[in-house]
């Protein structure tokens, strides 16, 4: 007898035909003798339908109050779910995430799992019952509901998996795993059977929204292997795990894309020290996280310095960027929202000279301009104008040979 923990995304539960799917593929799994946890999304399109039901109010959007009204999309689908699994003759209960005993601080619509508390889930497993965890939610320690960041049921079914020392971790969407790129702008994006922790990670920050980060994260420090599958068929999925249950490393294993960039430039900054913590600093404090920064080289003791964040931080970021540029002496600044951000991920390009050189031709023939460049050990990003972004994406995939098949 295994457990299994396994989610199943928005549109997996998109309409009660789709509850009916998922459910007869649960009582299968359980018929198979395994104990089941599976942890919902909302509906379809529910959290953003809720995000812009709240928007209309036309008030100022409350952390709190907005993870209230959106912790509720999730509980619908885990009531749903549990009596369609009912109607099939499955004893089966759903939990919000606070019953399920998730605790999260308290940075609300995008709070961190801090503990899990799952006794009250053995409980109801030992009673012979299938579990349905509501995802996305907790609770803070003061009894408030929090959500965890957009994509968070993907973090509360591996923070599950993890606390439970479940033998299995699935992860259920619309496409069969995870592939090249994404699959929906490149046609013949090939699906990975294995992809590292440490490439996934890069991929989804970097815009594949397969899986969210933190659940990568999560998976990574506990050492549990990911399952990506696809709940409208049977085929097999992709692996995330470990580099070393791999057989070898890829120089790129996928290109990433991320249409919600922006880009800020602050002209004629005095080139002193302490100018870019001053800078870095407002920022942070206005919560404003800032991606890459470049700075040009000095011109009669001044600097440019242009940096990106996530574009719907921009109206946050303007009034700091404003103040900034006259408390530190800057002549002027300026911002571009019609940009997006293009990436190639691979471990195996630590060990590759010239992968950043090819990328950047690749873009070059194909006449596309490159704004700022950045890298890590495994992954090469340019940011370029938006409007580019699937042409970018198509010609590094075929520069790299990403449809060929598989050699590991
Ligand atoms: P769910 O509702 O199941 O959580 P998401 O919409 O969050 O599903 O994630 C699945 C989507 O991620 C796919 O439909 C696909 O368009 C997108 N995606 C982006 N990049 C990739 C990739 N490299 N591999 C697979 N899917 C990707
Ligand atoms: N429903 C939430 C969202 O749309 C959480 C999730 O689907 O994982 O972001
Ligand atoms: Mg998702």
């Amino acid at each position: 007898m295994s457990l299994i923990v396994t989610k199943f995304g928005g549109s997996s539960v998109a309409t009660i035909e789709r509850f009916k799917a998922i459910a007869q593929r649960i009582k299968k799994m359980q018929d198979e003798g395994n104990e089941i946890v599976v942890v919902v999304s909302a509906m379809g399109d529910t959290t953003d339908d809720l995000i812009e039901l709240a928007k209309a109010t036309g008030s100022k959007l409350s952390g709190r109050e907005m993870d209230m009204l959106l912790a509720t999309g999730e509980q619908q689908s885990a009531a749903l779910l549990a009596l369609t699994l009912n109607n099939l003759g499955c004893d089966a209960i759903s939990l919000t995430g606070w019953q399920a005993g998730i605790i999260s601080d308290s940075t609300y619509r995008k709070a961190k799992i801090s503990d899990i508390d799952t006794n009250r889930i053995k409980t109801e497993l030992q009673s012979g019952k299938i579990v349905i965890i509501a995802g996305f939610q907790g609770i803070t320690p003061g009894g408030d509901i929090t959500t965890l960041g957009r994509g968070g049921s993907d973090t509360t079914a591996v923070a599950i998996a993890a606390g439970l020392g479940a033998d299995r971790c699935q992860i259920f969407t619309d496409v069969d795993g995870v592939f090249t790129a994404d699959p929906r702008i490149v046609p013949d994006a090939r699906k990975l059977s294995f992809i590292s922790y440490e490439e996934m990670l890069e991929m989804a920050i970097l815009g594949a929204l397969v899986m969210q980060p933190r659940a990568v994260e999560c998976a990574m420090l506990n050492n549990i292997d990911i399952e990506v599958l696809n709940s409208f068929n049977n085929n097999p999925g992709t692996i995330i795990t470990e580099v070393g249950n791999m057989e070898q490393d890829r120089v790129v294993s996928g290109i990433a894309h991320d249409l919600n960039c922006a880009k800020i430039a602050i002209f004629d900054v005095p080139d002193q020290p302490g100018i870019a913590k001053t800078l870095f600093k407002a920022l942070a404090e206005g919560g404003i996280n800032v991606d890459m920064v470049i700075q040009s080289a000095m011109r009669n003791n001044h600097n440019d310095i242009a940096f990106t964040i996530d574009r719907d931080e921009l109206p946050k970021a303007l009034p700091v960027v404003e103040a900034l540029v006259k408390k530190i002496g800057a002549s002027d600044y300026a911002y571009g929202d019609k940009v997006a951000k293009v990436s190639i991920i691979g471990a195996g390009m630590q060990t590759n000279p010239g992968v950043a050189a090819d990328m950047f031709e690749a873009l070059a023939d194909e006449d596309i301009n490159i704004h700022m460049i950045s890298t890590s050990e495994i992954r090469v990003s340019c940011i370029i104008d938006e409007e580019q972004t699937k042409k970018a994406v198509l010609a590094l995939h075929n520069k790299f040979n990403l449809n060929e098949t598989e050699q590991n």
